[in-house]
């Protein structure tokens, strides 16, 4: 069996299946005339000259050599490449002359002598193995000299083998990438321009292209990615940003916020816009990718709104006992004055009022004072149920809205309320002291068009229970 492989073309001038299939079609008519001559090998003439025809005719840049490193073709598409003809190397073992200024072994010696990445390494920056063949290689790089400016070349070589596996030559091939390194180079030099992070990726979602400020914000190399798949999405985003690739294939240009792993593991907040490049047919060359890390402006934002929670928090509520001012405990009482309006839902506001607090205050200190309205102002609180409305609307004056509570129960909280707080002991240097409060009622009725007009009510009872002696309830 004879392997050949063709070097894969990005440059849309022959796709990477049209070449391969072509190089596979010469392979079988190799095999063709082999089989002819069983014991055939580089040397053998019908097969030798079959060979050759075969790669005179590629239009792709290749040379063969054999085990002994000898060039053994070097067709027409070689000599206008490297403007070396074919006299002046087959026969010899002098294929480096077409590329380097010293002697030194080309990509094919390394691939006919077995060897391992190690030693590949020495002798090229960018390679890799073949993802078509077993045991080719496939690199790229620039040739100063050739050509006048010098080119950049991506060549694979790969290992002719006998049907008993030994590898009896190999065949290199080359394709002239110095076009594309240019617009690589042009690309780049816009790209960098981009204060973000840009990724370009190829068709199948390889990397062709990222910015400095790709490396910068994720700590990978140009060296790492190019020409590889990049795996930095976290597990919760890979749906969504799948549907975003569907989306930005399907040729939408679309923005989108998500999350993306550093080199360093670090999880970055990422605004990511998204589009992608057509040749004029119409088909897709590449996917550009923009970047923009806002791990700092979420930060921003969270702490923002933390602060505006935190403001509102201190603007609704009275710091001294913790429960809503004034302001907060009529606003909501206006919005449930009106959804119990609306669904005729019973509607109970309670005044609430400390008796004799000056007297604290005079005979204990302002400190009892507080103490005491912090101690009542919890026992509320802990007393009305979670929906129920509670606020410190005045010094020693507090208010409640009971919600879908019937008149006789909210009658029979408000004495409950009451006689709980009578129960409260306050300790003072004098020993503990207790207070009585009196509680005005007044449930929503009908006629009633707004908040202001129960309020009044509930303050008028207020008004009757200090007047009937204090620490009492009195229903309006
Ligand atoms: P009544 O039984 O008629 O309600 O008498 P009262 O003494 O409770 O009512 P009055 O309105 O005469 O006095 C209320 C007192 O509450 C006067 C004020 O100094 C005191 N006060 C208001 N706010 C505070 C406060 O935040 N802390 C303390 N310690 N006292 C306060
Ligand atoms: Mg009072
Ligand atoms: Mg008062």
């Amino acid at each position: 069996m004879l392997f050949i492989s063709a070097n894969l073309t990005r440059e849309g001038v022959m796709t990477k299946t049209s070449v391969f299939q072509k190089a596979s079609q010469m392979a079988d008519q190799v095999e063709c005339v082999k089989n002819k001559n069983k014991d055939a090998d580089l040397l053998d003439t019908d097969f030798n000259m079959a060979l050759s025809q075969v790669i005179s005719g590629m239009a792709i840049p290749t040379f063969v050599i054999d085990r002994h490193h000898i060039v053994r073709f070097w067709n027409k598409a070689c000599e206008n490449l490297t403007g070396i003809p074919s006299t002046d190397v087959i026969g010899t073992k002098n294929a480096w002359i077409a590329f380097y200024p010293k002697k030194r072994p080309v990509l094919a010696d390394l691939v006919v002598q077995h060897s391992d990445r190690d030693s590949v390494a020495g002798f090229y920056d960018h390679f890799k193995r073949s993802t078509l063949v077993e045991y080719a290689f496939e690199a790229q790089a620039f040739f100063p000299k050739m050509g006048g400016k010098g080119k950049w070349l991506y060549f694979i070589a790969t290992p002719l083998k006998n049907d008993n596996g030994e590898t009896i030559g190999a065949i290199e091939t080359f394709q002239d990438i110095t076009k594309r390194k240019q617009t690589e180079e042009h690309h780049l030099q816009i790209l960098e321009a981009i204060p973000d992070p840009v990724i370009v990726y190829d068709p199948e979602h390889r990397i062709v292209v990222i910015n400095d400020a790709f490396q910068d914000t994720y700590g990978w190399t140009r060296d790492e990615l190019i020409g590889s798949k990049i795996d930095f999405v976290p597990d919760k985003e890979i749906e969504k940003t799948r549907q975003a690739w569907q989306r930005t294939i399907n040729g939408e240009k679309i923005v989108f916020e998500t999350r993306r792993n550093t080199k360093a593991g670090k999880i970055l907040d990422i605004q990511i816009k998204t589009a992608i490049l057509k040749d004029p047919d119409g088909n897709h060359t590449a996917s550009i990718i923009i970047h923009r890390d806002v791990t700092a402006l979420k930060q921003a934002e969270k702490e923002r709104d933390r602060l505006i929670l935190k403001l509102d928090k201190l603007a609704s509520t009275d710091s001294l006992t913790g429960a809503d001012n004034r302001r907060q405990f009529f606003k909501k009482a206006k919005q449930e004055f009106a959804r119990s309006k609306r669904y005729e839902h019973p509607f109970t506001v309670l005044m609430i009022d400390i008796d004799h607090f000056k007297a604290i205050n005079d005979n204990f200190g302002h400190q009892i004072g507080d103490d005491t309205l912090k101690q009542m102002a919890e026992k509320c609180i802990a007393l009305l149920r979670e929906n129920d409305l509670f606020g410190r609307i005045g010094g020693e004056e507090f208010a409640a809205v009971l919600v879908a509570t019937d008149p006789a129960k909210a009658a029979k909280i408000a004495e409950r309320l009451r006689q709980e707080l009578e129960k409260i002991n306050i300790r003072t240097p004098q020993g503990l002291i207790c207070f009585t409060v009196s509680i005005g009622v007044a449930c929503l009725t009908k006629s009633d068009k707004n908040l202001e007009a129960i309020i009044k009510r509930a303050d008028d009872a207020l008004y009757q229970a200090k007047k009937n002696g204090r620490n009492q309830v009195k229903c309006a």
